[in-house]
């Protein structure tokens, strides 16, 4: 699981996390909502050990991983810019965290074709990046993060360039995915009811701060503020 301690973030003069705390049991899907600017891409980069570390303490199993190296947290993170390396192929992009931890390209190329195949792309494997949909490239961003099997998958906005319907489809595979690789999970979407239909619990933040935490269905129920009622569309 993850644990969130007390976690405070700041740019310059600007407080972006004004002490968070969350505790994320393992296998957990759990959603990130909030508007724009709240702080829920600055939360998840935090995590995965991208841009500066913040006060308090995040363990990651039983580990404290502010300070740590990116790479050592055992974290993958899909980003909402998910710029894919523009000079290699899908199949190299994908393969890429696997040739970095040493594995042997005989057991790359397996573990590369069932990720493409998870994600639906297995043959468009021999493209470039510029060659693919943003969609597409969305898709194969998710492939090479999941690719390496990761303790910890941090989703951000991982569906945003996707069709309606082609939504829907990646949503249901990320959470089969998900349930069937045990991966403890963060997903952060602007979409309600993406958050609904896929996480066990759902955190909604505002300026830098979590207004409530839990099930969906206590989320629509019993709003804990005016922000949240009126953020989840349930104040009359
Ligand atoms: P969105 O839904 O638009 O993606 P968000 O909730 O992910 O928003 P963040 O990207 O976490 O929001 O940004 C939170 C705040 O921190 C914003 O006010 C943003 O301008 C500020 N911020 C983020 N990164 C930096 C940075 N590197 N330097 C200075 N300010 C930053
Ligand atoms: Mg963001």
């Amino acid at each position: 699981g993850i644990k969130i301690e007390d976690v405070h973030l700041s740019f310059g003069e600007t407080e972006v996390l004004k002490g968070v705390n969350l505790d994320i049991k393992p296998g957990e899907f759990f959603a990130f909502l909030g508007p724009s600017g709240s702080g829920k891409s600055t939360l998840l980069r935090a995590i995965a050990g991208f841009g500066p570390d913040p006060r308090g303490r995040i363990l990651i199993g039983d580990r404290n991983v502010v300070g740590q190296s990116p790479w050592k947290r055992n974290v993958g993170m899909v980003f909402q810019s998910y710029a894919l390396w523009p000079h290699m192929s899908v199949r190299d992009n994908v393969g890429f965290g696997l040739k970095e931890r040493k594995l042997p390209n005989a057991q790359i190329r397996p573990k590369v074709d069932a990720a493409l195949d998870l994600v639906g792309l297995a043959h468009l494997a021999d493209r470039m990046p510029n060659q693919l949909s943003g969609g597409q490239q969305q898709r194969i961003a998710l492939a090479r993060t999941i690719v390496v099997e990761p303790e910890v998958l941090l989703l951000d906005e991982p569906l945003s360039n996707l069709d309606a319907s082609l939504r829907v489809q990646m949503r249901r595979e990320l959470l089969n995915l998900q349930r069937k690789l045990g991966l403890t999970t963060i997903f952060v979407t602007h979409d309600q009811e993406e958050a609904n239909t896929t996480s066990d619990r759902m955190a909604v933040l505002d300026g830098g701060v979590i207004q409530q935490i839990g099930t969906p269905q206590e989320l629509y129920d019993t709003p804990a503020n005016l922000f949240v009622a009126n953020f989840l569309g349930t104040a009359n």
